[in-house]
């Protein structure tokens, strides 16, 4: 019966694991497709005023520096990832950044993404080594969801 028990304990858990898992992937899938309808982010001042209709819209007052890069710019800084948010400490001083590339995701749908993450302090969690389940199964599905339905967790 405690076998029995254990399996049955096992499957539920592998059934969640799996589901979290799906409702993850369709919903980093549905944002992949709602990218490509979004609209495309061209120049700094796009950037710059998508960014502050967003955290408007999230209700966010975080100071962010943004800053969109060409691809070669990107390349000889070193940039690897379209959009990349970086939170760094000097000196007392906390500062929230978004550099995005040029091209296929430089959207408003990808910013509304990130700005999510700004908004719900989830940002600090996704350097922590620790909270690496957290991030991919709480911060990224919220935040696609977020970027997709205007739903906020
Ligand atoms: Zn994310």
């Amino acid at each position: 019966m405690e076998k029995k028990a254990k399996n049955l304990l096992h499957i539920t858990a592998g059934s969640v694991l799996c589901l979290a898992f799906g409702y993850n992937m369709f919903l980093g899938a549905a944002m992949l497709v709602s990218n490509a309808f979004s609209e495309r982010i061209s120049n700094q001042q796009q950037l710059e005023r998508i960014i502050s209709e967003e955290k408007k819209k999230i209700g966010s007052t975080t100071p962010l520096s943004v800053r969109l890069y060409s691809k070669e710019e990107a390349k000889a800084r070193g940039i690897k990832h379209p959009q990349h948010v970086k939170v760094t400490y000097e000196n007392g001083e906390v500062t929230h950044r978004i550099d995005m590339i040029e091209g296929y995701f430089a959207t408003r749908a990808i910013t509304r993404h990130e700005i999510h993450h700004f908004a719900n302090k989830n940002i600090d969690k996704m350097a922590l080594p620790k909270h690496p389940n957290a991030y991919w199964f709480i911060s990224e599905p919220a935040a696609n969801l977020y970027a997709l339905t205007g739903i906020n967790f």
